[in-house]
């Protein structure tokens, strides 16, 4: 699911890159290609539209200050606007009530409903150690009864006994009953489906409802469906109290719209998606954050955002950026500052893992950058130095170089290879305090 999609968008956030800022054009462009993606992923369109509206918004007020590119920032905002789309938190099954806390499948015929049943069975006797009744109140197709039967048998979970000449109504009852005599945690009620929604389907669930009274009622919806799945999904939500979605058949190649889609349009969480043919296995709970980095297939760059965002204070970029533009200039008080923030958020390795194509890099150039020993050298090598030394560098001579070296255990050379490294950057500095660009904003300070 979701390949896609997943390739449209990093194209739209690759456009992005080479732009120095976040302004009303390069938004337009980027969104132009998101509302694309979207729809050709089979999203609602009215969802669509809400979508990029909300992207727009926040992409128009954001500053793309500090350590980051708009490409970034960008992404972040899509991701977070996704999550926002598929609910924020993975929505747990309720079952807080007196048990037997009753789930009540409904939905198309082959949307998965009978597969998902002994799934979820599964799920809660492995997971939640829970006791679980299993029961099919399709009577009009004896095979998904048989269907029910064999594979509670393979999972090793009671399927209580119905056949065909019953009413579904009574199955129902009559299994309620068992349950509360065997005292079970939970019964699973299948119920049957219909090719297309149709008014005798709807009123059969509801009378179950009112007969079972679920603490869950749950509509499953196969992906692979598209935009008729979030048809199906209103449909189904207008004649029934919904508490949520299981939505199927993720792991195929759908395009991904109905996940995008149906919460939206239901107000409805999806809780579990089904990611295969396999009762084991086959079974997840839905976290929207997950997927939606999974969608945006940008590594782990969201949460790289959050890193920066939370680790290098506004404020403090704010203040270094008024130092260089009074031209005070850098000292190594603010060069040991950024050595500090740089460890503070992990270290480059931290970094490097959540930059995409890093994992790219050969072996020994990954091993040298996520080396942290260079920095604490040179963390030491200022320390050592007295806070005069650090605001005016050039008084540091012969004689101060070799007690510096001496006091923070390296080398006169470390010394020296330090102070002009330093030189060098104060020089970039300056020239970035008359309008240029570049350094200052990886270092977080324009
Ligand atoms: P029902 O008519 O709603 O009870 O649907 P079934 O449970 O009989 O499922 C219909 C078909 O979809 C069966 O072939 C299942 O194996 C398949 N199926 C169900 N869930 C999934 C899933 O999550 N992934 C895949 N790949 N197939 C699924």
């Amino acid at each position: 699911m979701f390949d896609n999609l997943t390739q449209k968008l990093s194209q739209s956030f690759r456009n992005l890159r080479g732009q120095g800022r976040l302004s009303e054009d390069n938004i337009r462009d980027a969104l132009r290609d998101v509302r694309m993606a979207l729809l050709e992923a089979d999203v609602a369109l009215p969802v669509v539209k809400d979508f990029i509206q909300a992207v727009r918004e926040r992409a128009l007020g954001e500053e793309v200050t500090r350590s980051l590119t708009p490409g970034q920032v960008f992404i972040k905002i899509v991701h977070d606007e996704l999550v926002a789309l598929m609910g924020a938190t993975n929505d747990r099954l309720d079952l807080q009530v007196r048990p037997p806390a009753v789930i009540l499948l409904a939905g198309l015929q082959g949307s998965g409903k009978t597969t998902t049943a002994a799934k979820l069975a599964l799920w809660l006797t492995e997971r939640e150690k829970k006791r679980v009744l299993l029961v099919s109140t399709d009577v009009y197709r004896p095979a998904a009864m048989d269907q029910l039967r064999n594979l509670g048998r393979d999972i090793g979970v009671e399927v209580f006994p119905s056949d065909p000449s019953q009413a579904p109504l009574t199955i129902a009852r009559d299994a309620l009953a068992e349950a509360q005599r065997k005292v079970m945690d939970v019964l699973i009620v299948d119920t049957a489906g219909r090719l297309h929604v149709d008014e005798e389907m709807m009123r059969e669930a509801k009378d179950l409802a009112a007969v079972v009274q679920p603490a869950e009622l749950l509509f499953v919806v196969d992906a692979m469906t598209g935009q008729d799945a979030v048809n199906t999904a209103k449909a189904f939500d207008a004649a029934l109290p919904l508490t949520g979605v299981i939505l199927t058949k993720a792991d195929g190649d759908a395009r991904g719209g109905a996940a995008l889609s149906i919460r939206a349009v239901t107000g409805k969480p999806i809780k579990f998606i089904g990611v295969g043919e396999k009762v084991r296995k086959g079974l997840e709970p839905f976290h929207p954050d997950r997927m939606a980095s999974r969608i945006l297939g940008m590594g782990d760059i969201v949460s790289l955002v959050e890193q920066v965002q939370q680790d290098v204070g506004q404020e403090q970029a704010q203040r270094m950026t008024e130092k260089l533009r009074k031209g005070k200039g850098f000292d190594l008080e603010d060069f040991r500052e950024q050595l500090r923030q740089l460890e503070r958020m992990g270290g480059m390795a931290s970094l490097m893992d959540k930059l995409p194509g890093m994992g790219e890099l050969p072996a020994e150039a990954q091993s040298a950058l996520a080396d942290q020993k260079p920095m604490r050298r040179l963390e030491a090598i200022i320390n050592s130095m007295t806070p005069q030394e650090r605001r005016h560098p050039e008084i540091i001579k012969a004689s101060r170089r070799r007690r510096i070296a001496a006091g923070s255990g390296t080398t006169v050379t470390e010394v020296n290879r330090l102070l002009k490294q330093f030189e060098m950057m104060q020089k970039m500095f300056k020239k970035m305090g008359k309008g240029g660009k570049g350094l200052g904003r990886l270092l977080g300070m324009n």
